[in-house]
């Protein structure tokens, strides 16, 4: 209880008489009392306010530098995976797109989807917003299109996209993308 910020004379309360934020420390105390290497970790902060967000990822991230842990940590918001991660996968519709260091995928995305997710962060002091409009709808993932999952918002699909499921190839840095334009070096600026 200590090592996760709840006062141990509170072990008889409960679940009603604690907050949003201390159930979710008592959560990762549950969590961490069987000892684990690796924790998953899907949507821990996003029921939270953003100030208790901020604390609960400072504790993760104590708690991992402490017990060695390693996360996989499933969220919808970047600013969350920019602040926590080492590696990131970017998934569309449960397929793979992009898996790449924290550090390349924010400065250098490779695949149209995840550079359409990261126009969408606003950005202080820029004038005009430079966002990556995509088209059309998710499809159902219960009939997930051909080719390409993605191909039917891409901008720059071509009928190799409609067709063909493209391979996850390894880029020189290390990345990992899943994309026909990428792979054949097309005109993607
Ligand atoms: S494979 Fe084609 S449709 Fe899919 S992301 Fe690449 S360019 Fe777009």
């Amino acid at each position: 209880m200590e090592q996760v910020g709840v006062d141990p004379a509170w072990i008889a309360r409960h679940p009603h008489e604690f907050s949003g934020g201390q159930r979710q420390r008592i959560s990762i105390a549950r969590g961490l009392i069987l000892d684990p290497d690796f924790i998953v970790a899907d949507e821990p902060v996003s029921a939270l306010d953003v100030s208790i967000q901020a604390q609960i990822l400072n504790l993760l991230m104590d708690l991992r530098e402490k017990h060695d842990l390693t996360y996989l940590f499933i969220t919808h918001d970047l600013s969350v995976v920019h602040h926590i991660s080492s590696r990131v996968a970017v998934l569309y519709l449960g397929t793979l797109c992009e898996l790449a260091s924290a550090n390349d995928l924010f400065t250098e995305p490779r695949h149209p989807y995840t550079r359409a997710l990261l126009s969408a962060i606003p950005k202080v002091g820029e004038k005009k917003a430079k966002h990556i409009k995509l088209k059309g709808e998710v499809p159902t993932p219960v009939n997930l299109p051909s080719g390409c999952v993605f191909h039917n918002r891409c901008v720059f699909a071509r009928d190799r996209c409609k067709k063909e499921f493209p391979r996850l190839n390894e880029l020189p840095n290390g990345s990992f993308v899943s994309c026909h334009g990428v792979e054949e070096g097309w005109d993607m600026a």
